[in-house]
């Protein structure tokens, strides 16, 4: 089994339960088990700020999908949710990222692991590091380091 951790994002339509859903969703992707979820954290938009706050979480999976195959799953989890590709970093009911393939470095069109986003993000960082303190990122460094770096972007524990 490989560990993966997805990162959820939501700012639309309910987003607290877009992402409580979207765990349970993740949960029952075959070949694929949700081991630990993360609290529910409040972030300000990236991007464009004209759109409302998001909500933020991660999840652990233990998977036996190939990374490609586990973004086919999340594109259509997304879809599902009725996620519409508008603007960039515009509003959306889900977004679901793949932060971490087990220690794997991926760098192909589609599928960049670690996230691109992963060391600038407190969102990401936040939730990532309370359930996986100790967490050494593929080419980046321990989580407490970068989550430490962005302790000046507001992120707020909701649940
Ligand atoms: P960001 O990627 O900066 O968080 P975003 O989540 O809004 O922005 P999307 O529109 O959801 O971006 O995704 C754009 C493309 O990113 C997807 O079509 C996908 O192929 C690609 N992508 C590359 N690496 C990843 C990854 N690790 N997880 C999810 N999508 C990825
Ligand atoms: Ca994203
Ligand atoms: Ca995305």
């Amino acid at each position: 089994m490989i560990h993966a951790y997805i990162g959820l994002g939501s700012n639309l339509d309910h987003p607290e339960q877009q992402i409580l859903q979207a765990m349970d969703e993740l949960d029952c992707l075959p070949e694929t088990w949700l081991s630990r979820v993360s609290s529910l954290y409040a972030s300000s938009p990236m991007g464009p700020q004209d759109q409302p706050d998001y909500v933020n979480a991660v999840a652990k999976l233990e998977t036996r999908l190939a990374p490609l195959a586990l973004l086919d799953e999340l594109q259509r989890i997304e879809k599902d949710h009725g996620r519409v590709r508008k603007q960039h970093w515009g509003p959306r009911t889900l977004d679901l990222d793949l932060l971490l393939y087990a220690d794997q470095i991926i760098r192909e069109p589609r599928l960049s692991v670690p996230h691109p986003g992963i060391a600038q993000r407190a969102f990401v960082l936040r939730p990532l590091e309370e359930i996986a303190p100790g967490l050494v990122v593929p080419g980046l460094g321990a989580i407490e380091t970068l989550s430490a770096v962005c302790n000046d972007q507001q992120v707020r524990r909701i649940q």
